[in-house]
């Protein structure tokens, strides 16, 4: 089993910054298998090794799985010149753990959104071969039909070429507004293109006017989180995901 350093261990599972640590160490509030740390630098077994801080055992864990209901107005990335991104809706102790979206939701849509440290899972998720599915509810401008649908069960041409691989279309619901005809439908894709659900429907003349992640592989969005708030996965949850 390997080791890692003490104040690594610390600073991952959220207990301040690394000379916060050695400042515990120094007034020797840290303890490792009942003996009174010297050096915040020493090299510990942090699954096995009983850690104390001011009596406190510090249990720790390498992974965190994050569940948000990502509003609109904030981008999926860990940083960003203009605007706020989904870190900036974290607490501290989750960004210890130094967390990242897993692939992307628009800036204006809303929904299920990943957030880990765990880059295996993320890459299995994301994996072009694996086809995760991922279904979206929208709001379309225009009557979506059946003729849509199908060409949706085909796969639709992109304005760069791109052909998708087939996607599920279902109308739930025509309502008129005005002049126009407002769909609400629900769409499962198996790949993750730049802007696909517009672009899909955009293919069909159409316009996505609202955009919200429900489910991702076998995992639906919590629904009592509201936007902008967040959970961890639980264990099922998690399996669900393997
Ligand atoms: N498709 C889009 O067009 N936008 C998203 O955010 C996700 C899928």
């Amino acid at each position: 089993r390997s080791t890692l350093r003490l104040d690594k261990v610390l600073t991952h599972m959220g207990y301040g910054s690394r000379s916060e640590i050695k400042k515990y160490v120094k007034q020797g509030w840290i303890t490792v298998n009942g003996v009174r740390a010297k050096d915040s630098g020493m090299h510990v077994h942090p699954e096995t090794d009983v850690i104390l801080l001011d009596g406190e055992q510090v249990v720790y864990r390498e992974f965190i799985y994050v569940m948000l209901h990502k509003p609109p107005g904030v981008v999926s990335a860990t940083e960003d010149n203009r605007d706020r991104t989904v870190l900036d809706l974290l607490e501290p102790e989750m960004l210890a753990f130094e967390p990242f979206p897993v692939g992307r939701l628009d800036k204006d849509t809303e929904g299920l959104l990943l957030l880990t440290n765990d880059g295996k899972l993320a890459h299995e998720l994301l994996s072009p071969k694996r086809h995760v599915p991922k279904t979206y509810t929208a709001l379309v401008q225009g009557d979506v039909n059946d003729a849509d649908v199908e060409r949706f069960a085909k796969g639709v041409t992109l304005d760069d070429g791109y052909v998708t691989l087939p996607g599920e279309l279902v109308v739930l619901e025509r309502e008129r507004q005005g002049e126009e005809i407002i769909s609400r439908i629900e769409l499962t894709i198996h790949e993750g293109k730049f802007h696909q659900v517009k672009r899909m429907f955009q293919a069909v003349s159409k316009k996505v006017v609202y955009l919200k992640r429900i489910r991702m592989g076998n995992l639906d969005l919590d629904e009592s989180l509201k936007l902008g708030e967040y959970r961890e996965l639980t264990e099922s949850e998690l399996e669900l995901l393997r």
